[in-house]
């Protein structure tokens, strides 16, 4: 049996008690007043699947209220499909592709993924490099700035700083405005202990790093060196595979980005990336993670559609 044969995912009855199963580990709770102990599940055959009632405040309601599912007509079978496939890819999946797999509008699936890629974005995470670990930093150019003129070296071009804990094996990426040491040490700071080894190329960016953290090692990349001579813990080979992986992947398959859309792609193949196969997290576990961060990430059609 394949595991898309699940009833959740063909099933809307079958889906909804999925996501609440999984939304509300406690038992139902009411999102306009809070309340648990007086609420009931509407049946019939005209009521909406998946609608409750409170009887403490008088409103119906439904798990998709405070969720990316909110104010959506999809149902909520094929939101689980989406997030299994999206979850469940090396590189990710189009927009297109999705909308002849799932049989909505590329409209919706474009918006839909939006949604989805919104539930990946984690929220808190622990500091890196707690320890004394090592920790990778390091940044790259992608795509191109709309409206800013093809010039040498990156002016032109979309800008990311990802963070590798090695310990850990977690990754954290973000769209940054400049690589400058004014703009990268801040960051650099809030993220990683002070106590942990800073591992980055030889960018003037971080000459820094050494002031505040207990070590900083460096590779010269212009000197075609990429892993210290004397020291081989010292490099930043993970952080450069992990960029590997989301350009081939954004090139491959996403191919056009903009600026105000790109933290979302981030955020996606960081997901994958820290809940990888490798570090125990199948396909399953995996798209039941994405469920859980499908809370309190509305994501207003307006703020998705803007194609700038
Ligand atoms: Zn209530």
């Amino acid at each position: 049996m394949s595991n898309l044969s699940a009833p959740h995912f063909h099933d809307e009855q079958a889906a909804y008690a999925y996501v609440e199963k999984r939304l509300w580990t406690q038992g139902a709770v009411c999102p306009h007043c809070g309340g648990m102990e007086r609420v009931g599940k509407l049946a019939g055959k005209t009521t909406r699947v998946g609608l409750w009632k409170c009887y403490q405040c008088r409103k119906p309601f439904t798990v998709k209220i405070g969720t990316i599912f909110e104010a959506s007509k999809v149902p909520m079978r094929l939101w689980l499909q989406a997030m299994y496939l999206i979850a469940g890819s090396k590189k990710g999946i189009s927009s297109n592709q999705l909308h002849r797999i799932l049989g909505v509008t590329l409209k919706t699936a474009w918006f839909m993924s939006h949604r989805i890629r919104e539930a990946m974005r984690s929220s808190d995470m622990p500091i890196f490099g707690g320890d004394g670990g090592a920790v990778e930093v390091d940044e790259t150019f992608i795509g191109q700035l709309k409206g800013v003129p093809k010039r040498r070296a990156f002016h032109h071009k979309m800008k990311v700083l990802a963070l590798i804990d090695r310990d850990t094996r977690q990754a954290r990426t973000m769209v940054i405005s400049d690589v400058n040491a004014k703009t990268l040490m801040p960051i650099v700071l809030d993220n990683v202990a002070r106590e942990a080894r800073v591992m980055t190329d030889e960018h003037s960016g971080y000459r820094d790093v050494g002031k505040f953290f207990a070590a900083h090692g460096t590779t010269s990349h212009g000197r075609g060196e990429y892993v210290n001579v004397e020291d081989c813990t010292i490099h930043s080979n993970t952080v450069e595979g992990y960029f590997s992986i989301f350009k081939r992947g954004m090139k491959g398959v996403y191919q056009h980005c903009g600026e105000q859309h790109l933290h979302r792609y981030l955020a996606e193949y960081e997901f994958r990336y820290n809940n990888r196969s490798a570090l125990g997290v199948e396909d399953t576990e995996r798209s039941d993670r994405l469920l859980a961060g499908v809370v309190g990430k509305r994501l207003t059609y307006e703020t998705a559609s803007a194609r700038a």
